[in-house]
Protein backbone atom coordinates (compact mmCIF):
# COMPACT_ATOMS: atom_id res chain seq x y z
CA UNK A 1 0.00 0.00 0.00
CA UNK A 2 1.47 3.20 -0.66
CA UNK A 3 0.20 6.69 0.96
CA UNK A 4 0.86 10.34 0.30
CA UNK A 5 3.83 11.66 2.66
CA UNK A 6 5.94 14.51 2.19
CA UNK A 7 9.83 15.11 3.07
CA UNK A 8 11.14 18.79 3.86
CA UNK A 9 14.66 20.52 3.56
CA UNK A 10 16.10 23.55 3.90
CA UNK A 11 18.08 25.14 0.84
CA UNK A 12 20.89 26.73 0.73
CA UNK A 13 22.39 28.56 -2.49
CA UNK A 14 25.22 31.22 -2.61
CA UNK A 15 24.13 34.43 -3.98
CA UNK A 16 23.26 34.33 -7.40
CA UNK A 17 21.07 31.24 -7.30
CA UNK A 18 19.52 32.96 -3.75
CA UNK A 19 18.19 36.01 -5.49
CA UNK A 20 16.69 33.95 -8.21
CA UNK A 21 14.59 31.70 -5.73
CA UNK A 22 13.74 35.02 -3.93
CA UNK A 23 12.94 37.22 -7.12
CA UNK A 24 10.72 33.79 -8.20
CA UNK A 25 9.23 34.11 -4.83
CA UNK A 26 8.23 38.04 -4.92
CA UNK A 27 7.30 37.43 -9.02
CA UNK A 28 4.54 34.82 -7.63
CA UNK A 29 3.54 37.18 -4.76
CA UNK A 30 3.20 40.03 -7.66
CA UNK A 31 1.27 38.09 -9.46
CA UNK A 32 -1.44 36.64 -6.40
CA UNK A 33 -1.80 40.51 -5.64
CA UNK A 34 -2.03 41.30 -8.98
CA UNK A 35 -5.44 38.46 -9.94
CA UNK A 36 -6.65 39.09 -6.33
CA UNK A 37 -6.83 42.64 -6.76
CA UNK A 38 -9.23 42.01 -10.56
CA UNK A 39 -11.26 39.37 -8.53
CA UNK A 40 -12.05 41.79 -5.44
CA UNK A 41 -12.85 44.67 -8.87
CA UNK A 42 -14.53 42.11 -10.37
CA UNK A 43 -16.84 40.85 -7.52
CA UNK A 44 -17.95 44.88 -6.61
CA UNK A 45 -18.72 44.77 -10.08
CA UNK A 46 -20.26 41.41 -11.48
CA UNK A 47 -20.03 39.73 -8.12
CA UNK A 48 -17.94 37.46 -9.94
CA UNK A 49 -14.39 36.11 -9.21
CA UNK A 50 -12.23 35.44 -12.06
CA UNK A 51 -10.75 32.01 -11.33
CA UNK A 52 -7.98 29.83 -12.79
CA UNK A 53 -9.59 29.01 -16.34
CA UNK A 54 -9.63 32.78 -16.78
CA UNK A 55 -5.86 33.26 -14.98
CA UNK A 56 -4.49 30.19 -16.95
CA UNK A 57 -5.52 31.73 -20.47
CA UNK A 58 -4.15 35.08 -19.79
CA UNK A 59 -0.88 34.12 -18.24
CA UNK A 60 1.62 33.76 -21.39
CA UNK A 61 0.77 36.96 -22.47
CA UNK A 62 0.66 38.55 -19.14
CA UNK A 63 4.38 36.90 -18.37
CA UNK A 64 5.51 39.05 -21.53
CA UNK A 65 3.98 42.25 -21.04
CA UNK A 66 4.53 42.80 -17.45
CA UNK A 67 8.38 43.27 -17.42
CA UNK A 68 7.79 42.85 -13.30
CA UNK A 69 7.00 39.26 -14.53
CA UNK A 70 10.23 38.61 -16.62
CA UNK A 71 11.57 35.47 -16.60
CA UNK A 72 9.07 33.49 -14.02
CA UNK A 73 9.17 29.92 -14.75
CA UNK A 74 5.65 29.38 -16.62
CA UNK A 75 4.37 26.52 -14.25
CA UNK A 76 5.38 28.46 -11.29
CA UNK A 77 2.90 31.64 -12.46
CA UNK A 78 0.40 28.70 -13.06
CA UNK A 79 0.65 27.18 -9.85
CA UNK A 80 0.33 30.31 -8.07
CA UNK A 81 -2.79 30.78 -9.74
CA UNK A 82 -4.05 27.62 -9.16
CA UNK A 83 -4.05 28.45 -5.16
CA UNK A 84 -5.52 31.59 -5.83
CA UNK A 85 -8.13 29.65 -6.96
CA UNK A 86 -8.39 27.15 -4.32
CA UNK A 87 -8.33 30.14 -1.96
CA UNK A 88 -11.55 32.06 -3.61
CA UNK A 89 -13.35 29.04 -3.64
CA UNK A 90 -12.12 27.84 -0.37
CA UNK A 91 -13.73 31.20 1.09
CA UNK A 92 -17.01 30.20 -0.21
CA UNK A 93 -19.70 29.37 2.05
CA UNK A 94 -20.80 25.42 2.49
CA UNK A 95 -16.90 24.93 1.33
CA UNK A 96 -15.33 22.01 2.80
CA UNK A 97 -12.63 23.49 5.15
CA UNK A 98 -13.98 26.93 4.82
CA UNK A 99 -11.32 29.73 5.22
CA UNK A 100 -11.80 33.86 4.81
CA UNK A 101 -10.97 35.56 2.10
CA UNK A 102 -7.54 35.27 0.02
CA UNK A 103 -5.14 38.10 1.45
CA UNK A 104 -2.97 40.22 -0.27
CA UNK A 105 0.78 39.00 0.44
CA UNK A 106 3.29 41.55 1.24
CA UNK A 107 7.56 41.29 1.17
CA UNK A 108 7.37 41.73 4.94
CA UNK A 109 5.45 38.62 5.37
CA UNK A 110 8.68 36.64 4.71
CA UNK A 111 5.95 33.81 3.07
CA UNK A 112 6.72 33.72 -0.37
CA UNK A 113 6.59 30.89 -2.25
CA UNK A 114 6.31 29.44 -5.64
CA UNK A 115 5.94 25.22 -6.65
CA UNK A 116 6.58 22.87 -9.76
CA UNK A 117 5.92 19.87 -10.43
CA UNK A 118 8.45 17.33 -9.47
CA UNK A 119 9.21 15.33 -12.84
CA UNK A 120 10.51 19.42 -14.16
CA UNK A 121 12.93 19.41 -11.37
CA UNK A 122 15.62 17.04 -10.76
CA UNK A 123 16.93 15.63 -7.41
CA UNK A 124 20.43 14.16 -6.76
CA UNK A 125 21.37 12.97 -3.14
CA UNK A 126 22.19 16.55 -1.30
CA UNK A 127 20.82 18.56 -4.05
CA UNK A 128 18.07 19.73 -6.34
CA UNK A 129 17.86 21.16 -9.25
CA UNK A 130 14.81 23.85 -10.26
CA UNK A 131 13.74 24.73 -13.82
CA UNK A 132 15.37 28.22 -14.47
CA UNK A 133 16.97 28.44 -11.05
CA UNK A 134 19.28 25.83 -11.27
CA UNK A 135 21.19 23.34 -8.56
CA UNK A 136 20.17 24.23 -4.99
CA UNK A 137 21.74 22.56 -2.12
CA UNK A 138 19.05 21.16 0.03
CA UNK A 139 19.50 19.64 3.61
CA UNK A 140 17.37 17.22 5.53
CA UNK A 141 15.31 16.30 2.55
CA UNK A 142 15.01 12.39 2.31
CA UNK A 143 12.81 10.55 -0.32
CA UNK A 144 13.00 7.24 -1.22
CA UNK A 145 15.41 5.78 -3.30
CA UNK A 146 14.73 4.91 -7.33
CA UNK A 147 11.51 6.69 -6.28
CA UNK A 148 9.77 7.92 -9.34
CA UNK A 149 8.00 11.60 -8.05
CA UNK A 150 5.99 12.15 -11.36
CA UNK A 151 3.17 15.03 -11.28
CA UNK A 152 3.86 15.56 -7.78
CA UNK A 153 4.41 19.43 -5.95
CA UNK A 154 7.81 20.51 -5.02
CA UNK A 155 7.06 23.69 -3.13
CA UNK A 156 9.64 26.52 -2.28
CA UNK A 157 9.09 28.25 0.86
CA UNK A 158 9.98 31.17 2.54
CA UNK A 159 10.53 30.63 6.51
CA UNK A 160 12.16 33.33 9.15
CA UNK A 161 15.23 31.63 8.69
CA UNK A 162 15.19 30.99 5.04
CA UNK A 163 13.90 28.96 1.80
CA UNK A 164 13.02 25.70 2.00
CA UNK A 165 11.95 22.97 -0.42
CA UNK A 166 8.76 20.62 0.94
CA UNK A 167 8.22 17.44 -1.67
CA UNK A 168 5.67 15.13 -1.87
CA UNK A 169 5.55 11.67 -2.89
CA UNK A 170 3.71 8.13 -2.87
CA UNK A 171 5.17 5.19 -1.04
CA UNK A 172 4.70 2.24 1.44
CA UNK A 173 4.52 3.99 5.39
CA UNK A 174 6.87 2.71 7.43
CA UNK A 175 6.68 -0.37 9.63
CA UNK A 176 4.98 -0.04 12.59
CA UNK A 177 5.43 -3.28 14.23
CA UNK A 178 3.18 -5.19 15.57
CA UNK A 179 1.22 -3.93 18.44
CA UNK A 180 1.69 -4.82 22.41
CA UNK A 181 -1.60 -3.45 23.48
CA UNK A 182 -5.18 -3.39 22.83
CA UNK A 183 -7.71 -0.86 21.40
CA UNK A 184 -7.36 2.04 24.05
CA UNK A 185 -9.84 4.82 24.39
CA UNK A 186 -7.95 8.58 24.86
CA UNK A 187 -9.76 11.03 27.07
CA UNK A 188 -7.97 14.42 26.36
CA UNK A 189 -7.97 18.35 26.00
CA UNK A 190 -9.37 20.13 28.56
CA UNK A 191 -6.66 19.81 30.36
CA UNK A 192 -4.05 19.38 27.60
CA UNK A 193 -2.85 15.66 28.83
CA UNK A 194 -4.03 12.85 27.19
CA UNK A 195 -5.02 10.05 29.78
CA UNK A 196 -5.26 6.65 28.76
CA UNK A 197 -8.03 3.83 29.29
CA UNK A 198 -4.90 1.81 30.66
CA UNK A 199 -4.69 4.68 32.89
CA UNK A 200 -1.17 6.00 31.19
CA UNK A 201 -0.67 9.62 29.92
CA UNK A 202 1.15 11.66 28.04
CA UNK A 203 1.93 14.95 29.16
CA UNK A 204 1.33 18.22 27.74
CA UNK A 205 4.26 19.80 25.85
CA UNK A 206 3.99 23.66 25.71
CA UNK A 207 6.90 25.07 24.26
CA UNK A 208 4.98 28.41 23.30
CA UNK A 209 4.67 28.48 27.24
CA UNK A 210 8.27 28.28 27.64
CA UNK A 211 8.88 31.21 25.60
CA UNK A 212 6.38 33.40 26.46
CA UNK A 213 8.55 35.65 27.84
CA UNK A 214 11.42 35.92 25.06
CA UNK A 215 7.92 36.56 22.86
CA UNK A 216 6.45 39.21 25.41
CA UNK A 217 10.05 40.76 25.03
CA UNK A 218 10.45 40.95 21.36
CA UNK A 219 6.68 41.85 20.68
CA UNK A 220 7.65 44.73 23.28
CA UNK A 221 10.33 45.44 20.87
CA UNK A 222 9.07 45.47 17.69
CA UNK A 223 6.25 48.05 18.46
CA UNK A 224 9.25 50.39 20.03
CA UNK A 225 10.87 50.42 16.53
CA UNK A 226 9.67 52.85 13.86
CA UNK A 227 8.05 50.80 11.24
CA UNK A 228 10.34 50.79 8.38
CA UNK A 229 13.46 50.43 9.81
CA UNK A 230 15.65 48.23 9.41
CA UNK A 231 15.91 47.72 13.59
CA UNK A 232 12.32 47.11 13.47
CA UNK A 233 12.85 44.08 10.41
CA UNK A 234 15.57 42.46 12.84
CA UNK A 235 13.50 42.12 15.68
CA UNK A 236 10.49 40.75 13.49
CA UNK A 237 12.90 38.59 11.54
CA UNK A 238 14.50 37.36 15.24
CA UNK A 239 10.86 37.11 16.62
CA UNK A 240 10.02 34.95 13.38
CA UNK A 241 12.77 32.30 14.55
CA UNK A 242 11.57 31.84 17.89
CA UNK A 243 8.03 31.19 16.96
CA UNK A 244 9.86 28.80 14.36
CA UNK A 245 11.86 27.25 17.10
CA UNK A 246 8.43 26.93 19.30
CA UNK A 247 6.75 25.10 16.26
CA UNK A 248 9.49 22.94 15.33
CA UNK A 249 9.86 21.56 18.73
CA UNK A 250 6.01 21.00 18.66
CA UNK A 251 6.18 19.02 15.78
CA UNK A 252 9.09 17.09 16.87
CA UNK A 253 7.60 16.22 20.08
CA UNK A 254 3.99 15.42 18.46
CA UNK A 255 5.62 13.12 16.20
CA UNK A 256 7.37 10.89 18.13
CA UNK A 257 4.59 10.55 20.56
CA UNK A 258 2.16 9.63 17.41
CA UNK A 259 4.79 7.19 16.55
CA UNK A 260 5.20 5.64 19.80
CA UNK A 261 1.32 5.07 20.66
CA UNK A 262 0.37 3.81 17.20
CA UNK A 263 3.38 1.39 17.58
CA UNK A 264 2.11 0.58 21.50
CA UNK A 265 -1.89 0.14 20.54
CA UNK A 266 -3.85 -2.04 17.88
CA UNK A 267 -6.13 0.86 17.98
CA UNK A 268 -7.57 4.15 19.21
CA UNK A 269 -10.94 5.60 20.51
CA UNK A 270 -11.22 9.13 20.37
CA UNK A 271 -14.12 11.58 21.62
CA UNK A 272 -15.18 14.00 18.28
CA UNK A 273 -13.33 16.69 19.61
CA UNK A 274 -15.22 19.71 18.00
CA UNK A 275 -12.28 21.60 17.57
CA UNK A 276 -13.68 24.93 16.54
CA UNK A 277 -15.68 25.05 19.40
CA UNK A 278 -12.86 24.25 21.49
CA UNK A 279 -10.66 26.98 20.13
CA UNK A 280 -13.00 29.62 21.08
CA UNK A 281 -13.01 28.96 24.72
CA UNK A 282 -10.77 30.13 27.03
CA UNK A 283 -8.40 27.04 26.83
CA UNK A 284 -7.39 28.06 23.65
CA UNK A 285 -4.41 29.11 24.04
CA UNK A 286 -2.64 26.25 25.92
CA UNK A 287 -4.89 23.96 23.80
CA UNK A 288 -3.38 25.23 20.59
CA UNK A 289 0.19 25.42 22.20
CA UNK A 290 -0.26 21.58 23.29
CA UNK A 291 -1.17 21.21 19.46
CA UNK A 292 -3.49 18.51 20.63
CA UNK A 293 -5.81 18.98 17.58
CA UNK A 294 -2.53 18.32 15.34
CA UNK A 295 -2.20 15.35 17.79
CA UNK A 296 -5.19 13.89 16.89
CA UNK A 297 -4.26 14.41 13.21
CA UNK A 298 -1.35 12.71 13.10
CA UNK A 299 -2.67 9.72 15.32
CA UNK A 300 -5.60 9.44 12.30
CA UNK A 301 -3.58 9.57 9.36
CA UNK A 302 -0.29 6.85 11.34
CA UNK A 303 -2.70 4.36 12.62
CA UNK A 304 -4.50 4.52 9.18
CA UNK A 305 -1.03 3.64 7.81
CA UNK A 306 -0.28 1.30 10.00
CA UNK A 307 -3.66 -0.11 10.08
CA UNK A 308 -4.92 0.06 13.46
CA UNK A 309 -8.52 0.51 14.19
CA UNK A 310 -9.75 3.65 14.57
CA UNK A 311 -12.76 4.30 16.86
CA UNK A 312 -14.91 7.63 17.50
CA UNK A 313 -17.31 8.53 20.24
CA UNK A 314 -20.38 10.42 18.95
CA UNK A 315 -20.74 14.01 19.53
CA UNK A 316 -22.35 15.43 22.63
CA UNK A 317 -22.15 12.37 24.60
CA UNK A 318 -20.93 12.85 27.81
CA UNK A 319 -17.55 11.05 28.97
CA UNK A 320 -16.97 12.44 32.45
CA UNK A 321 -18.99 11.30 35.29
CA UNK A 322 -19.75 8.25 33.64
CA UNK A 323 -19.17 4.96 35.45
CA UNK A 324 -17.59 2.34 32.89
CA UNK A 325 -18.05 -0.33 35.54
CA UNK A 326 -21.60 -0.56 35.34
CA UNK A 327 -22.97 2.86 33.37
CA UNK A 328 -24.70 4.86 36.19
CA UNK A 329 -24.85 7.93 34.33
CA UNK A 330 -23.59 10.62 37.41
CA UNK A 331 -24.12 14.09 38.29
CA UNK A 332 -21.63 16.13 35.98
CA UNK A 333 -18.62 16.70 37.41
CA UNK A 334 -16.48 20.20 37.94
CA UNK A 335 -13.05 20.50 36.38
CA UNK A 336 -11.62 20.65 39.92
CA UNK A 337 -12.92 17.17 41.05
CA UNK A 338 -10.02 14.50 39.51
CA UNK A 339 -11.73 11.85 41.69
CA UNK A 340 -15.35 10.58 42.42
CA UNK A 341 -17.39 7.37 43.76
CA UNK A 342 -19.97 5.92 41.48
CA UNK A 343 -23.32 6.24 43.17
CA UNK A 344 -24.51 2.69 41.74
CA UNK A 345 -21.22 0.46 42.43
CA UNK A 346 -19.42 2.24 44.95
CA UNK A 347 -15.89 2.36 42.82
CA UNK A 348 -14.14 5.40 42.95
CA UNK A 349 -12.87 6.80 39.76
CA UNK A 350 -9.59 8.72 38.48
CA UNK A 351 -11.98 11.61 36.26
CA UNK A 352 -9.95 11.18 33.47
CA UNK A 353 -8.96 7.32 33.45
CA UNK A 354 -12.94 6.78 33.69
CA UNK A 355 -13.93 8.99 31.05
CA UNK A 356 -11.37 7.66 28.66
CA UNK A 357 -12.63 4.13 29.33
CA UNK A 358 -16.00 5.41 28.39
CA UNK A 359 -14.92 6.58 25.27
CA UNK A 360 -13.73 3.32 24.43
CA UNK A 361 -16.89 1.69 25.55
CA UNK A 362 -19.11 4.06 23.62
CA UNK A 363 -16.96 4.53 20.57
CA UNK A 364 -18.21 3.09 17.14
CA UNK A 365 -15.40 1.16 14.82
CA UNK A 366 -15.05 3.62 11.55
CA UNK A 367 -14.41 1.89 8.40
CA UNK A 368 -10.96 1.11 7.68
CA UNK A 369 -10.40 1.92 4.13
CA UNK A 370 -8.90 -1.04 2.17
CA UNK A 371 -5.32 -0.96 2.08
CA UNK A 372 -5.04 -1.04 -1.88
CA UNK A 373 -2.65 0.31 -4.36
CA UNK A 374 -3.85 4.02 -5.49
CA UNK A 375 -5.62 5.10 -1.88
CA UNK A 376 -7.53 8.26 -2.88
CA UNK A 377 -7.11 10.48 0.05
CA UNK A 378 -9.34 12.86 1.56
CA UNK A 379 -8.01 16.79 1.52
CA UNK A 380 -6.01 17.20 5.06
CA UNK A 381 -6.24 13.87 6.23
CA UNK A 382 -2.24 12.82 5.86
CA UNK A 383 -0.96 15.79 3.85
CA UNK A 384 -2.49 18.89 3.48
CA UNK A 385 -3.04 20.07 0.25
CA UNK A 386 -1.75 23.47 -1.57
CA UNK A 387 1.89 24.50 -1.29
CA UNK A 388 1.88 26.89 1.82
CA UNK A 389 -0.32 24.77 3.91
CA UNK A 390 1.66 21.49 2.80
CA UNK A 391 4.81 22.69 3.32
CA UNK A 392 3.85 24.26 6.78
CA UNK A 393 1.88 20.84 7.96
CA UNK A 394 2.99 16.93 7.74
CA UNK A 395 6.12 15.24 7.38
CA UNK A 396 6.42 11.66 6.02
CA UNK A 397 5.50 10.66 9.43
CA UNK A 398 8.72 9.84 10.45
CA UNK A 399 10.75 12.05 13.46
CA UNK A 400 13.51 11.73 11.54
CA UNK A 401 12.07 14.26 8.64
CA UNK A 402 11.05 16.37 11.31
CA UNK A 403 13.18 19.85 10.26
CA UNK A 404 15.58 20.63 13.06
CA UNK A 405 17.49 24.02 10.74
CA UNK A 406 18.50 25.77 13.68
ZN1 LIG B 1 -20.54 2.23 39.00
Amino acid sequence: MNVLQASKGKLYAGKARSNAVARAGGQCRYLWNLFLAESVERYRVEKKFVFFCEMSARLPKLLKSYPKLDGLPHRAAQMTVQRLDDALRGCFKGSANRKGFPRFKRRDDRSDGFSFVARECRFEPGRVRLPKIGWLRVRGLSLPEGIDLGNKPVAVTQAPDGWHLAVQFDAPPKNYGAPQKPVVGIDGGLNDTLVFSDNRRVEAYRPAKKAAKRIRRLNRERDRRRKGSVNRRRTVARLGRVHRTVRNQRQNFLHKTTTKLVRRYAGFGVEDLSLKGLMRTRMAKSFADAGLGELYRQLAYKAEWAGREQRQMPRFERSTGVCPDCGVVGPKLLLSVRTWRCEGCGVEHDRDVAAARIVLLRAVPQAVREPAGGTRRKRGSAVRGGGRANARSSHGGSPSNVDRTH
